[in-house]
């Protein structure tokens, strides 16, 4: 079973998407996820110029072997260029190996360990009124926990709200109409945004506080503070939502630097979840060690691959921390159904985070998982079960875009 052929596969159906197609030269093909949020291009070429060319021949059922000759050779280790390519390869190769076996992904990883994937959809709204509507939308669509954002009073455009004009005005490079919200923009340079901390660390526990005394105690309730909190800041945060329950408080701070998160741990008994832009077991080693965090949000495609994540999920695991992973709609839908698969299989799962698709994303990328009663299932087709449309893929070529840059209100440059 050698590799005869390997594609780099970029397309925008709705949003851009880089995707690795594997055939083995005994005809079956495998699909993984290398797509980097607004840098897309060099996550192609990395793989075109530097990963394709010592593919071909390999042994398509020598996974760890490949991992580690893509990870050890490259001389330059990490980062997340170099990891989402391996996480394409990765994930290409075990839907390979899942399909020669005739089974679903998850068997090959140990078999079914719960029902399904719980997970949390994104409700926002630009004020409260509007955050309740979008609330509600969500648990007729069946979800059984839900991350809230609202806009800040003062601030034009917040992280994590959705705008119904954007989707109306097609300047989302998502274009669905939903309330969930899609931060890329096709423009040829990045939206800039403008943050005050003081009014956001005012204003969110008044929103806690909305959202539980209308919708009760019991729906699990998450909030993502997005990397702009100084380590003080996110612990007066954290001990300021305790009131309200929530499921887990996430990237409070860059956490770049890691024994920061001591502090946040010192003042409050929020559980935190960190980890969307790390992509290697080494990135989480002290958080792990010191349980400074309660859950993992590296993704399958960022974190190189099914091999990648798995091992950090079991080094969590040691911490009694549970996986918890990204999964917005720029994780194509190859990478939301690796991580559907694996996440099915460990043990230590605690929820995934799903942002629907478009449909127009699912016209290229056909899909066989389900979203029922608040809970993802993978199908019992073999591999993956995700195919590639080429024809309907060239119908949406690659179209530049950007995630938005954050400013300060005297025009500094802060983390978006
Ligand atoms: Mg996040």
């Amino acid at each position: 079973m050698n590799i005869q052929s390997a594609e780099v596969l970029v397309s925008s159906p709705g949003r851009n998407f880089v995707t690795l197609r594997i055939t083995t030269d005994d005809g079956f093909t495998g699909l993984g996820d290398a797509t980097l949020n607004g840098r897309e291009l060099a996550a192609a070429a990395y793989l075109t110029e530097h990963v394709v060319p010592l593919l071909i021949g390999r042994d398509a059922s020598r996974i760890e072997d490949t991992w580690q000759y893509l990870y050890r050779g490259a001389y330059w280790r990490r980062g997340p260029v170099t990891m989402a390519a391996i996480a394409a390869v990765d994930t290409a190769l075990w839907d390979i190996k899942a399909k020669a076996a005739g089974m679903p992904l998850y068997q090959l990883l140990g078999g079914r360990s719960r029902d399904g994937l719980l997970v949390y959809g994104h409700a926002s709204g630009v004020d409260v009124p509007e955050l309740f509507d979008s609330i509600r939308e969500h648990m007729d669509e069946g979800y059984r926990a839900i991350r809230i954002q609202t806009g800040i009073p003062g601030l034009p455009s917040v992280y994590g709200v959705a705008h119904s004009s954007n989707a109306a005005a097609g300047t989302a490079a998502g274009s669905d109409a939903r309330y969930d919200y899609e931060p890329a923009r096709r423009s040829a340079l990045p939206v800039e945004e403008t943050w005050d901390t003081r009014a956001y660390l005012r204003h969110i526990p008044t929103v806690f506080e909305a959202v539980r005394n209308e919708f009760g105690p019991e729906l699990p309730l998450l909030h993502d503070a997005h990397h702009r909190l100084t380590p003080i800041q996110a612990a007066k945060l954290g001990k300021s939502l305790e009131p309200y329950d929530l499921f887990w408080l996430e990237d409070v701070t860059p956490a770049e630097n890691q024994a920061v998160l001591r502090r946040v741990r010192e003042h409050t008994t929020t559980p935190l979840a960190i980890g969307e832009v790390f992509n290697t077991i080494w990135d989480y080693r002290e958080l792990f060690e010191e349980q400074l965090i309660d859950y993992v949000r590296s993704p399958v495609t960022h974190a190189g691959g099914i091999t990648g994540l798995r091992r950090i999920f079991d080094f969590a695991a040691v911490y009694q921390i549970k996986s918890g992973a990204h999964g917005p709609t720029d994780v194509s839908p190859v990478g939301l159904a690796a991580a559907i698969h694996l996440g099915l299989s460990i043990p230590n799962f605690g929820i995934q985070e799903y942002m629907q698709h478009a449909p127009v994303t699912h016209e290229v990328f056909r899909t066989t998982y389900t979203f029922e009663n608040g809970m993802l299932n993978p199908s019992d087709a073999p591999g993956l079960g995700v195919d590639y449309d080429d024809e309907v893929a060239a119908a949406h070529p690659y179209s530049g875009a950007y995630l938005p840059v954050n400013r300060l209100l005297d025009g500094s440059m802060h983390d978006w």
